[in-house]
């Protein structure tokens, strides 16, 4: 069952006790963004309007004008190298940073303007339990990548403390410290 914290939901794989932990902010090699990540009409749109500006950071240049977003339920960032070795989000640049993200800061515009929402949320995702229910859990891709065996066992939520204080805000996460201790 989700844990409820406030108005927020949370998944119930986050207060298993685990032996993993969350190494990505000491040893990020971005594989999580190899298969890219979803997004919606209204982020292509955001990314669309600084396309040539975008483009000096990119691997490869992007004709912007190829992004398909003809299925608005299954658009996701372009791929480069799509089905042949070396896939990988068109928006990856060569030193493993996120060229949406790179921009953004070089231009002193919010990074959450330009940025998808999921990778924003990364590890973090949000899974729909039912029309207007929806629960935080963890990404899938994060067990694959992030989330790395440890001699400490402890509840997965913790793993994420950063990210789901950003979420749920301070006082909320104290709560569920003090619902399960360490
Ligand atoms: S947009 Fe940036 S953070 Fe998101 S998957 Fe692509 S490279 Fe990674």
């Amino acid at each position: 069952m989700s844990v409820i914290v406030g108005p927020f939901r949370l998944s119930p794989e986050l207060f298993v006790r685990t032996n993993l932990r969350y190494q990505c902010s000491e040893q990020c090699n971005a594989r999580c963004c190899e298969e890219g990540v979803s997004a919606t009409l209204y982020e292509v749109a955001r990314i669309k309007e600084h396309a040539d500006e975008i483009q000096p950071y990119l691997i490869e240049p992007y004709d912007f004008s190829k992004w398909d977003v003809s299925r608005p339920a299954d658009i996701g960032t372009p791929l480069l190298n799509e089905n042949k070795p070396g896939e990988q989000c068109w928006f990856l640049r060569a030193n493993r940073l996120c060229a949406l993200h790179t921009y953004a800061l070089d231009k002193a515009i919010p990074v959450a303007s330009i940025k998808p929402y999921f990778c924003l949320f990364f590890p973090l995702t949000l899974i729909d339990l039912d029309v207007n229910v929806t629960e935080i859990g963890v990404d899938g891709k994060a067990y694959d990548t992030c989330l790395v065996p440890s001699e400490r066992e402890g509840y997965l939520f913790r793993q994420f403390e950063r990210e789901l204080r950003r979420v749920i805000g301070d006082a909320r996460y104290f709560e569920l410290e003090r619902r399960y201790p360490d």
